[in-house]
């Protein structure tokens, strides 16, 4: 058994613990970093985030394709080979984790594959298939994330019964698939297959899809899949799936149930759990809920004084761009530096069609608080750049402080809207108020001016729309 040191040990190669691993490099740390895959990038870059995207792509020009048929332009039935778009998404994955690993190798990280479980409070053993190795740290970062929640009653070991992973992997094209959770991953995947020809239904146990955004944001997303889909059941629950050889057998319940109904394939996607209670971290003596989340201070320190977690396993959102940012804060505090996390918001986006995406606070939460706002709501009925693109039904809204003027939240809803979410996050951490942004001259006729023409809905400058005087 050989055995390491490190001055900082991350477990966990995703877009958290890499990160983490390249900053405390950078700041002239000994850096081991563990991951169990052969690869880096963890489940954003392998089974996540990146070949999502490139299959949401796919799935956006084939319906560019269909829409534009109403405009005089038609190309006829798309056919497709799965074969070549998986692999066509293969290798962007793959690309990114060359250059990934370019990027361990440049900062000379030594970089060890296995699974990693604490021993002790400075050491942790790597279980891998040359056998076991001992790595002794100064410091180590929790990087593990999280794994697809599953409901133990339903008929796991079916291969008809799919996690975000399966769908991914894009074996088959089933006739009829049921998508289990309306929140974002189901939604995204519900997209891709909608567009390969799936008929797609969606049970949700809430009463809108992506319960955490406001319903105003949601409404053209909803009015548009609603459409397409065949079924989207709200408020209502899978009782019992069974497997039969016609195919999965679905029990529902709830006040707008159906009756029970066959499908080919049904994708669970009812959120993530962290991996927090498979990683030994007893031992270290690192505290871990019943869940598997760990807690940490705003240094992204646990319980344990030279211990800190990042990522998925720390808490809600389980979103990479947070896990980011929190790597680069543990591995800034580990190496002496005065930071903490005071980032004031962590937007979201849904990457559906239309794409939703918000950031800060909520109307929803805003009302919930008893926070006085104003707010602009631009509809994109009214944006040259949208129509000209076919769409009308986008929307963008801006909070402001009834006080103050300056910034408490926005979302949109429409072409791109998780693109245009990054100047709404700026303005946010800038502090700005509705006149910095209306002010603020956007280029035209683009998306982006829909921020400034919302913030001129509440500062009564708006001209591309006619507001009665009050
Ligand atoms: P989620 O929590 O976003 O959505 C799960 C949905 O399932 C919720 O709407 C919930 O009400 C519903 N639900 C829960 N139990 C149910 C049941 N028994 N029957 C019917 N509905 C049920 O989780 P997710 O979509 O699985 O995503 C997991 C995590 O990954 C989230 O944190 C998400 O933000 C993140 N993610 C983000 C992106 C992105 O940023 N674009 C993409 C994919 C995943």
């Amino acid at each position: 058994m050989t055995e390491i040191h490190a001055e900082v040990l991350v477990i966990g190669g995703g877009p958290g613990g890499y990160t983490a691993a390249y900053r405390a490099a950078d700041l002239g740390k000994k850096v081991v970093l563990i991951e169990r895959y052969p690869v880096i990038g963890g489940v954003c870059l392998n089974v996540g985030c990146i070949p999502s995207k490139a299959l949401l792509h796919m799935a956006h020009i084939i319906h560019e394709v269909d829409e534009v048929e109403h405009h005089g332009i038609s190309y006829g039935k798309p056919n497709f080979d799965l074969d070549k778009i998986r692999s066509w998404k293969e290798s962007v994955t793959k690309t990114l984790n060359t250059g990934l690993a370019g990027l361990v190798k440049q900062r000379k990280i030594t970089l060890v594959h296995g699974v990693a479980s604490f021993k002790s409070a400075n050491s942790v053993t790597v279980e891998s298939d040359e056998g076991s190795q001992i790595i002794t740290f100064d410091n180590a970062i929790i990087a593990a994330g999280s794994k697809p929640t599953k409901i133990p009653v339903f008929p796991n070991d079916d291969p008809r019964l799919w996690d975000s992973t399966d769908a991914l992997d894009l074996k088959e094209i089933p006739k009829k698939l049921l998508v289990v959770g309306g929140g974002i991953i189901g939604l995204e995947m519900a997209t891709v297959y909608h567009a390969l020809g799936s008929d797609i239904s969606i049970v949700e146990l809430m009463d809108q899809v992506i319960p955490g955004c406001d319903s105003d944001l949601v409404r053209p997303l909803f009015k548009r899949i609603k459409k397409q889909y065949s079924h989207i059941w709200l408020k209502t629950k899978v009782e019992e799936i069974k497997s039969l050889k016609k195919g999965l057998k679905v029990t529902f319940s709830g006040e707008n149930a159906p009756e029970p109904a066959f499908f080919d394939a049904v994708l669970i996607a009812v959120g993530r759990q962290p991996n927090g209670l498979s990683i030994g971290a007893d031992k270290a003596g690192v505290n871990v809920d019943d869940r598997g989340f760990i807690s940490v201070d705003d240094q992204q320190r646990t319980n344990v004084d030279h211990v800190f977690a990042i990522g998925d396993i720390v808490g809600n959102p389980m979103l990479a761009h947070k896990a980011v940012h929190e790597g680069k804060i543990a591995a800034e505090v580990i190496s002496g530096l005065k930071v903490g996390f005071d980032a004031l918001t962590i937007p979201s986006v849904a990457y559906t069609d239309p794409e939703v995406a918000w950031m800060g606070l909520t109307e929803n939460e805003a009302k919930k608080q008893g926070i006085e706002y104003d707010k602009g709501s631009f509809p994109w009925a009214a944006s040259g750049r949208s129509l000209s693109m076919g769409r009308n039904e986008g929307l963008t809204k801006i909070l402001c402080e009834k006080e103050t003027g300056k910034i408490l939240g926005a979302g949109m809803v429409g072409s791109n809207a998780g693109e245009l979410v990054a100047e709404t996050v700026f303005a946010l951490e800038m502090g700005a108020d509705a006149e910095d942004i209306s002010l603020s001259i956007h280029p035209h006729p683009t998306l982006s001016e829909t921020f400034a023409f919302a913030a001129e809905m509440i500062t009564g400058t708006i001209t591309d729309l006619y507001v009665k005087k009050k």
